[in-house]
């Protein structure tokens, strides 16, 4: 049985991944489609859990056995991936499946998925704020936070091209918009 698909897409820093993670404490039935990338993991990250951490090989060779649902080169010469596997194992779970995607990857899978799916933007009131908090998070250099900022000024474009749109100014308001849409969704 196919469940349901809830897709957050949002520049990188707008706050989405720590939503997500709320969203899947609160609903027991969501389940977070793990992808696979090419990046190297972070200090607090693992294999199996955040991503599947994958050399470029396998990655090239998963894109043309058919595995991916969806890949985009979000960074240059940094691949993300979602696999066809993750969802079908969510949903024979009798589960409902949520995607932390970049823009472009969630507008892809709302397409596929249609109103099975719902699509949600989340977006942060503005640039500079974004640009504030990427650099706190310190996780990147100088110049990989550089081509991100540029990136998400881009994607702030495509905000009109989702369901729901969930501004993050404070955190736990934006926990509690997300988690009142989600139900809805879900209900519906
Ligand atoms: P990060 O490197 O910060 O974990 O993720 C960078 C960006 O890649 C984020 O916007 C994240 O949502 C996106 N991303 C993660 N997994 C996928 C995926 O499977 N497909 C696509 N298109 N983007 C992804």
């Amino acid at each position: 049985m196919e469940g349901k698909a809830i897709i957050f897409s949002a520049p990188s820093g707008a706050g989405k991944t720590t939503i997500v993670n709320k969203l899947l404490e609160k609903f027991a039935n969501l389940k977070f489609s793990i992808s696979a990338t090419t990046r190297k993991p972070r200090p607090n990250e693992s294999h199996g859990k955040d991503y599947y951490f994958l050399d470029k090989e396998d990655f090239e060779s998963r894109i043309n056995t058919g595995e991916l649902l969806e890949w985009e080169e979000v960074y240059e010469g940094t691949f993300y991936g979602t696999l066809n596997k993750e969802v079908e194992r969510i949903w024979s779970e009798g589960n409902h499946v949520v995607f932390d995607v970049d823009v472009k990857g969630g507008l892809k899978l709302k397409k596929k998925f249609g109103d099975q799916a719902l699509a949600v933007f989340v977006k942060v009131p503005s640039i500079d704020i974004l640009a504030e908090r990427l650099s706190s998070r310190s996780t990147e250099s100088e110049e990989a936070l550089k081509i991100r900022i540029g990136k998400a000024a881009l994607e702030m474009q495509e905000e009109k091209n989702f369901d729901q749109v969930v501004v993050n100014e404070s955190l736990d308001q934006a926990v509690v918009e997300a988690e009142r849409i989600v139900l809805n969704f879900l209900a519906s």
